[in-house]
């Protein structure tokens, strides 16, 4: 008999970058298995998981128009993106005969689901693990703030962010200055007030708003995402 799990419902971020493992860009399928396995553990411990993926491995709203693209033709293709990253997320899990279904707020009939919710949620009780692509599904928006809409819709326990490259929250950049200080909570408030980079306001006063817990933690570290999922506090929780 195992452990009664921590949280019963979960949303993980997945940036487009943990995807692509050290090659920096498109998708690494031995990162993509790796990350696979440790959510059908996850399954295995009764704990519904719903995945957010972000696009940044392929391509990025903001820098198409930096180059002087229309921004929301730009974003609309960082949504395709995410879909790409959400297919093959899918595949890796199928692969593992995890049950899934992607559903994606543009509507891909071909492709994926069409996002309702209740079917979200009816989903994870049948054991499926969702995968949300496609954003909110409008531009000027990230996958970050997808994940706290998701997250408050599917009533998600937290949100467990897996990052590349850093293992929680600190009060500047770590790679930049050696003297930064990494905190092992922090409130939503003091991530507005201090301007930290955790996730972009929008996706951090929604989760302000609606209560949701976060957890920030590295990707990198073998088995991280599951021990998360399990409810260790790696790297840093935010609340408030
Ligand atoms: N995007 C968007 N609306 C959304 C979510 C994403 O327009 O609701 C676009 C935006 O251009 C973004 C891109 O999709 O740059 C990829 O998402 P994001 O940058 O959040 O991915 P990540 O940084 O997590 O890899």
């Amino acid at each position: 008999i195992l452990e009664p799990a921590k949280y019963k419902r979960i949303v993980l971020k997945l940036s487009g970058e943990s995807l692509a493992g050290d090659q920096g860009f498109g998708i690494n399928p031995t990162v993509v298995e790796d990350i696979a396995k440790q959510i059908k553990k996850i399954r295995e411990h009764g704990v519904d998981v719903a995945i957010v993926v972000g696009g940044g491995n392929i391509w990025r709203g903001l820098a198409g128009s930096a180059k002087g693209m229309d921004r929301a033709t730009a974003d609309y293709m960082g949504m395709m993106a995410t879909v790409m990253n959400a297919l093959a997320l899918q595949d890796a899990l199928e692969k593992l005969d995890v049950d899934t279904r992607v559903q994606t707020a543009i509507e891909m009939r071909q492709v994926a689901e069409p996002y309702i919710r209740r079917k979200a949620i009816r989903h994870m009780e049948k054991g499926r693990v969702v995968i949300f692509g496609a954003g909110t599904g409008n531009p000027y928006f990230s996958t970050d703030t997808t994940a706290a809409l998701r997250a408050a819709e599917i009533e998600a326990d937290v949100i467990l962010m897996a990052k590349k490259g850093t293992d929680g929250i600190y009060d500047s950049d770590p790679n930049k200055n050696a003297n930064a200080k990494k905190f092992d909570s922090l409130t939503y408030i003091e991530i507005l007030n201090k301007g930290l980079h955790v996730m972009d306001t929008t996706a951090t006063s929604l989760c302000m708003d609606n209560k949701i817990p976060l957890l920030v933690f590295n990707i990198d570290d073998h088995e991280n995402i599951f021990r998360a999922a399990l409810g260790e506090e790696i790297g840093t929780t935010v609340g408030g």
